[in-house]
């Protein structure tokens, strides 16, 4: 067994995977500086990105390949002897995107790929096309001849985002292949028109997608097998681009995992997280939810490496904090490391960004005590999301949107919930509470809804909308909906008047309905209350006018309580003029009274964080970030106990070591912990602690 096909040596430790490319007129240079930076840098494996980015060619030739292959060797066997695993990364499979190229010699007369107008690339192969699948598993043996540790997939090998295209394949390949596997007889002009039914989908959805899934397993399959066929040890990795997203090809990700492990034993996962180039700290939710989701749906199989990846490169693309902001949340949701694309592919060195290198090695302690301290499988706690991997296939389809809008929409209230310090799971084992937005919950059976309309549960305008279609009325949710529109369609919306009470309300207690902003409407439904329910919030007009009902509560006769918002949560919950301190102190109120008690973590914060609580056997992690420019004096975070109790509190330094919390910087309420930070708090310093509990094992 050579180097490179060791197990990974350590999991037990926040693992540096860096993705890089060379260039053929320096990469000896290149080298020197990658082992330079490996070392500084404290990086374990180097993943050495083929054929990327700009210089590419769309589909590399065998022959030219072959040319790099003593370039590869010399960069193998120089990280092998530093003790640096060696992996491969091929940028593309089926190919990403045009960029102006088209179809080299070798390939010409390839189908490529085609959307739902008949509108083809000039590059991205169909997946189906023999010739194609002939060069790629000769290529990919070629990539396995070299001994890595791991071949990459990109995430090209997907239905959708091949420039110019959106969604595709509805070549005469994949049409006729549909046709022959169902017995339907079709063409693109039938087959569209019963793809994008509006309302209640064609049953004939469900059987596209089932054959798109099993065309990406087939052809994931052509290339896991090109390589273990070579050597049977050499793991597949796979970059992945969101479960929301893969609902469009019907992913079966199960299914996808034991292809993916084939004779290896194991897999690795690379989710996307999103920020490339850094444009707003509010998107830094967007990686923990993929993190966290795509764990999920692979029912927590394979070693996960999330992807930092800074395009275009450079600190005027993304900076240090931020880079390390993306690492830090993917330890904390889990990953077992990261994967590391700092550097352009168009051959500037290393020394041009010291930063990098910097943040990397000083961070690398603090990551591996995370690591350390909890199983990264642990499941999460929090407010419950709904994931399915069948949703496109129920989801309705209106004017305003074609086949993209099969895209799942259930993470709705992630980034509201999260901002306001209240934490959120994909794990819905280990939630009492969920909220449903989008049209996932249309792909659960009755039994499982019920069992959610007999807990807590809050709904946005579409997922109230959603259970009404599946004949979930007003006796279960409390509302019925008259009428949906933009919300000023309604009149001269002025602002929600909070006014009950007991959910932060008062006299004078508005929020703006200027949502999401001044030249965008949200989506706002009329509701009918049913009798039992009641308003904590409407909306009124310009002259202090009642107009409409807009946070409703409901116990129903399931015994279940629900809360219902009647915006939908899509079109506002991103918006800073929904966020606001009234807006927390209400929803720390619906969600405890959904709840029947303490939330399993509150962040009380002045503005945006972002919570996460992840329990292990013994202990569990509950951090912070905060995600503002804003340096705070500063944060308490809440916990509900279980009624366990707690036998020790540690905090995590900046140089990695747990100290103990004073007890004076500790409160105990019924059911719930409080934890005063007293240190400030700033972006890319977050906040950890790890509550050890006395005795017995944690049942939440
Ligand atoms: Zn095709």
């Amino acid at each position: 067994m050579s180097a490179s096909h060791a197990p990974y040596p350590s999991l037990n430790q926040a693992w540096y995977a860096l993705r890089k490319s060379f260039v053929e007129w320096r990469w000896e240079e290149q080298l020197e500086e990658v082992l330079r930076f490996s070392e500084s840098a404290k990086i374990d494996e180097v993943i050495v990105v083929v054929n990327a980015e700009e210089f590419n060619v769309p589909h590399l030739d065998i022959d030219s390949f072959s040319r790099s292959r003593r370039m590869l060797q010399t960069i193998r066997d120089e990280l092998s002897s530093d003790g640096i695993v060696f992996s491969l990364n091929p940028w593309t499979t089926t190919g990403h995107l045009d960029r102006g190229r088209t179809l080299p010699g070798h390939l010409r007369g390839v189908q490529t790929m085609t959307d739902i107008d008949g509108l083809s690339t000039d590059t991205c192969c169909c997946p189906l096309d023999a010739g194609w699948r002939s060069y790629i598993s000769e290529l990919w043996e070629w990539f396995a001849e070299l001994d890595p540790r791991v071949v990459w997939i990109e995430d090209d090998i997907r239905s959708f985002n091949h420039t110019p295209i959106d969604n595709s394949c509805f070549c005469p390949l994949h049409i006729g292949a549909f046709s022959r596997k169902t017995g339907i007889s079709c063409d693109l002009a039938s087959l569209s028109e019963k793809l994008l039914r509006h309302g209640s989908p064609d049953p004939l959805r469900r059987q596209w997608l089932a054959f798109q899934n099993d065309v990406m397993q087939e052809t994931i399959k052509v290339l896991v097998d090109s390589v273990q066929r070579v050597n049977p040890k050499i793991m597949i990795g796979l970059m992945s681009s969101g479960p929301e997203s893969h609902v469009l090809e019907g992913r079966d990700w199960p299914e996808l995992a034991t292809i993916l492990r084939g004779s290896a034993g194991n897999f690795v996962s690379r989710p996307p997280l999103y920020i490339y180039e850094e444009k707003s700290l509010s998107e830094l939710y967007s990686g923990p939810t993929s993190i966290r989701r795509t764990r999920v749906a692979f029912q927590s199989q394979g070693i996960e490496l999330s992807e930092v990846e800074n395009v275009p490169f450079s600190l005027y693309a993304k900076s240090q904090a931020m880079t390390f902001c993306q690492i830090a949340s993917s330890i904390l949701s889990g990953c077992d490391g990261v994967t590391l694309n700092l550097f352009d592919h168009v051959g500037s060195p290393i020394s041009d960004t010291p930063e990098y290198g910097k943040m990397l090695a000083d961070s690398r302690g603090w990551l591996d005590s995370i690591r350390q301290a909890i199983p990264g499988k642990a499941p999460f706690s929090g407010i419950g999301l709904l994931h399915h991997d069948q949703s496109a296939a129920t989801a309705f389809l209106d004017d305003g949107n074609g086949y993209s809008g099969l895209r799942d929409r259930g993470d709705g209230w992630v980034r509201p919930l999260e901002a306001l310090g209240f934490s959120t799971t994909w794990d819905l084992a280990n939630c009492d509470t969920v909220a449903l937005s989008g049209q996932t919950v249309r792909s659960f059976s009755a039994a499982q809804i019920q069992s959610l309309l007999e807990k807590g549960v809050i709904l946005d305008l579409e997922a109230v909308q959603c259970l009404a279609d599946m004949g979930w009325g007003s006796e279960v949710t409390g509302v019925s909906v008259s009428k949906t529109g933009p919300i000023h369609s309604f009149g001269p919306l002025a602002a929600e008047h909070l006014h009950h009470p007991e959910f932060g309300g008062g006299k004078g207690v508005f929020l703006t309905a200027t949502l999401p902003d001044l030249v965008n409407d949200g989506q706002l439904g009329l509701f009918t209350l049913a009798s039992d329910a009641i308003t904590i919030s409407s909306l009124v007009d310009n002259e202090l006018r009642g107009i409409c009902p807009l946070f409703t509560l409901y116990q129903n006769s399931l015994g279940g309580r629900v809360a219902t918002l009647a915006y939908n949560i899509n079109t506002v919950g991103h918006a800073g003029g929904f966020l606001h301190p009234y807006r927390k102190a209400q929803m720390q109120k619906v969600l405890e009274w959904l709840s029947d008690g303490p939330i399993p973590l509150r962040v009380d914060a002045p503005s945006r964080v972002l919570p996460l609580r992840q329990d292990g056997p013994s202990c569990t992690l509950a951090s912070a970030l905060n995600v503002s420019l804003d340096t705070w004096n500063g944060v308490t975070l809440h916990l509900a106990t279980g009624g366990r109790l707690v036998k020790t509190v540690e905090s995590l330094n900046e140089s990695g070591q747990w100290a103990e919390v004073p007890p004076a910087l500790l409160d105990y309420k019924p059911d719930c912990l409080e934890i005063h930070s007293t240190e400030s708090f700033q972006l890319a310093k977050p906040v950890v602690f790890r509550i050890v509990w006395g005795g017995g094992n944690i049942l939440l």
